[in-house]
């Protein structure tokens, strides 16, 4: 399969699925997966200055500099050029302002904007459950698949651990944050672009998810 546009947004609370979803679609449809919490986790593993400055920001829950967003993701489209699924950008209008900006001056819009929707005591949940691969990006629940931090990831091998954000502090302020910042880039989409804008309910099993977003990805490619 291979859709012939291929820039997607997905947009979501923490622990909406974005990411699990994002990386099944990464390898059916071959679009390359960004997320930006990823890419900050990276450097600081790294020690970057980069690094460094994001953490101050994230273990506490709050956005990163919107400076510094759009820094990081112009890098990666500079690298990678402009076909990505991405999994945590924009998260504020005026990200999602400069991401307009880039397609615009590349002649490449946006393809589709896709929202996962989940309630707030269901992402409390799962995020007290999360158990991540800070290496390959996987995720798992505690009581569902049976790991525990320290233990040795089954996709990549690499230790498991419990992200510094993934507390039950930094939940409320990552609640507070999404619906201060990161709603406002919903109405500014559906404003925006509300031909190519989407929901689906991140509640549902995750193969029934993946099957939604296959569809509008293949409704895409008829369209292109
Ligand atoms: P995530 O892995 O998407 O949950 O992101 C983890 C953390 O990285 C967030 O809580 C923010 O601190 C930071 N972050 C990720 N993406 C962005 C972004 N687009 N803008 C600002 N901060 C971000």
């Amino acid at each position: 399969m291979n859709p012939l546009r291929q820039r997607i947004v997905l947009l979501g609370p923490p622990a909406s699925g974005k990411g699990t979803q994002a990386d099944r679609l990464s390898s059916t449809f071959g679009i390359p997966h960004v997320s930006t919490g990823a890419l900050l986790r990276t450097e600081c593993a790294r020690g970057t200055l980069l690094g460094r400055e994001a953490d101050a920001w994230t273990c506490k829950g709050l956005l990163v500099p919107d400076e510094l967003a759009v820094r990081i993701v112009a890098a990666w489209m500079k690298e990678n050029g402009p076909r990505f699924l991405f999994d945590g950008f924009p998260r504020t209008v005026t990200q999602a302002e400069h991401l307009d900006k880039a397609l615009r001056d590349l002649e490449a819009p946006l393809d589709l904007v896709i929202l996962l929707e989940l309630p707030d005591e269901e992402i409390r949940r799962r995020i007290l459950e999360r158990i991540s691969c800070l290496a390959c990006g996987a995720t798992f629940s505690a009581s569902l698949h049976g790991h525990a931090a320290g233990d040795p990831c089954p996709r990549c091998g690499a230790a498991l651990v419990r992200r510094n954000d993934d507390t039950a502090e930094a939940i409320e302020e990552r609640l507070r944050v999404y619906r201060e910042s990161t709603l406002p880039v919903v109405g500014y989409y559906q404003k925006t672009a509300p031909s190519i804008f989407h929901r689906i309910d991140a509640g549902e099993g995750s193969d029934a998810i993946f099957a939604k977003l296959s569809e509008l990805l293949e409704d895409n490619k008829d369209e292109g």
